[in-house]
């Protein structure tokens, strides 16, 4: 066992330099550990889930959908202008639309195609 010659590299943490055999250096191990996968690191918290589903019981049909004469439950809370990080077009409830899964994903694949406005 030669533990010692492990190899080091830099801690995949963003702009830390720390060396470690592990994914991540002794401070930011943890951090990952607990968060992988949370929404809220992405401005998606508690507050967005309880406010979606609030919106998603105002608005049961996808809109998408409902344009061309389908009722599908929506199940998604969309954006119509990306917020990328805006807190105030995140939080703007007229910028918000219910869509289905299906709607959502097509919508995702077109997005760079300057859909709408
Ligand atoms: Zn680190
Ligand atoms: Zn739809």
């Amino acid at each position: 066992m030669e533990l010692a010659h492990a190899a080091l590299h830099e801690c995949n943490h963003y702009g830390c330099h720390q060396l470690t055999s592990e994914r991540f250096c002794e401070k930011h191990k943890h951090s990952y550990d607990n968060s992988r996968g949370s929404a809220s690191k992405r401005g998606y918290g508690r507050r967005w889930r309880v406010s979606s589903k609030a919106f998603l019981a105002n608005h049961p049909f996808c809109v998408r959908c409902l344009a061309k004469g389908t009722y599908t439950p929506a199940t998604i809370v969309d954006h119509i202008k990306p917020h990328k990080g805006n807190q105030t077009l995140f939080w703007d409830k007229n910028n918000w639309q219910p869509l289905c899964k299906l709607c959502h994903d097509k919508k995702t694949a077109t997005e760079d195609g300057g859909f709408g406005r």
